[in-house]
């Protein structure tokens, strides 16, 4: 039998000072996918769900040594396609997507990645988090905190944030945390993840023992 125990929020007097603890401990760190260009970021993404980032930054190289405008993926031949993101899950379905969206990047846009949200979200293979981290780190627009299954999970553990919808997590967050924060947050709660916080916490080695409510941890019985 589960139970999940009810989180319980952090004051924002102690949100601050989480906040600030954990951009100290990870403040050297950044976006995961390597990329050179908007359309390798946005073919980059694309192929990430579900995905290693590790996988990902293993393949493109090869990927991007032979496509290198939207145009290029929007002609491709979906076979030599695949042969170069095979390792990827759902590769084939993901193949289609970058090569449809990279057809509307050609044809609607003049082959320049959009910098808008809502011509991003147009895309397909694109979400919310996905639009928000091709302005971030293509163009350096921040408009939002890219919230991942790190974030959902970590947000809820720490106290952060009162839901797992990613939409109200992402408000939530953008209400309290300072904006010069956002463009990084997610991949420092990632990290964090990676590091002490995963399915099993090192609570005793992290800088946040003692004002981490440590709520919202499933026990089992
Ligand atoms: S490792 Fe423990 S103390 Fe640190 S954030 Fe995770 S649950 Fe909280």
């Amino acid at each position: 039998m589960k139970i999940v125990v009810k989180m319980e929020m952090v004051n924002d007097k102690k949100f601050n000072e989480i906040v600030s603890i954990l951009e100290n401990k990870y403040k050297n760190v950044g976006y995961y996918l390597n990329f050179k260009t908007p359309i390798d970021l946005l073919v980059a993404a694309i192929l990430s769900p579900q995905t290693r980032d590790t996988t990902i930054n293993k393949l493109t190289p090869k990927l991007f040594e032979n496509y290198h405008t939207a145009a290029d993926y929007a002609h491709a031949d979906k076979a030599e396609l695949l042969s170069y993101i095979s390792s990827v899950t759902f590769a084939n379905p993901k193949a289609e997507r970058i090569i449809e969206a990279c057809r509307i990047v050609d044809e609607k846009y003049g082959g320049r990645v959009p910098d808008e949200k809502e011509d991003l979200l147009k895309l397909p293979g694109i979400g919310e988090k996905t639009a928000v981290t091709i302005l971030i780190n293509a163009y350096g627009k921040v408009e939002g905190i890219p919230v991942d299954t790190w974030v959902i999970k970590l947000s809820e553990r720490i106290g952060l944030a009162d839901s797992k919808n990613p939409d109200k997590i992402e408000e939530e967050l953008k209400s309290k945390i300072d904006k010069k924060y956002w463009h990084n947050f997610a991949y420092i709660l990632k990290e964090h993840g990676k590091e002490l916080c995963g399915s099993i916490p090192h609570c005793s080695k992290c800088p946040l023992n003692g004002i981490c409510p440590k709520n919202g941890v499933t026990k089992s019985l």
